[in-house]
């Protein structure tokens, strides 16, 4: 057995943190480290999947789940509804915590970087 993630142990309260909105799969926090005004995860309940690959894989259904939960959240947290959405996948592209989980980036990003 592996350790619980970071992101199992808020979701079963065993960490403090304000859960922003949750649907039946996925639940959503505002990132602890912001990278932009607004900068929010939608995380799938489930750890069974450490990368978005592996997500798309294995359940692609959850993976569009999370999509139009992200532009809802967009939606609730902006102006324009506008957002950028950033699945780090590999310790080399920055994945700190191996259970997926999207960035939710908006206001104010005209920059064309690609990095949360
Ligand atoms: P990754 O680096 O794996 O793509 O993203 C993990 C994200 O989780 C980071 O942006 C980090 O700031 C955020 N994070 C880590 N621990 C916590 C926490 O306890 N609460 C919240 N809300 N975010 C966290």
């Amino acid at each position: 057995m592996t350790e619980p993630s970071i992101f199992t142990r808020i979701l079963d309260g065993e960490i403090p943190a304000e859960i922003l909105a949750e649907t039946d799969r996925l639940f959503a926090l505002r990132d602890i480290a912001p990278q932009a005004p607004v900068h929010l995860l939608v995380i799938p309940k489930t750890a069974e999947y450490r990368t978005v690959a592996e997500l798309a894989a294995g359940d692609p259904a959850l993976l569009a789940e999370m999509i139009a939960f992200a532009a809802e959240l967009a939606a609730a947290n902006t102006h324009d509804g506008d957002f950028r959405l950033v699945f780090n996948s590999g310790p080399n592209a920055g994945q700190t915590v191996f259970h997926v989980h999207a960035h939710v980036l908006a206001g104010g990003l005209t920059e064309k970087s690609v990095g949360a």
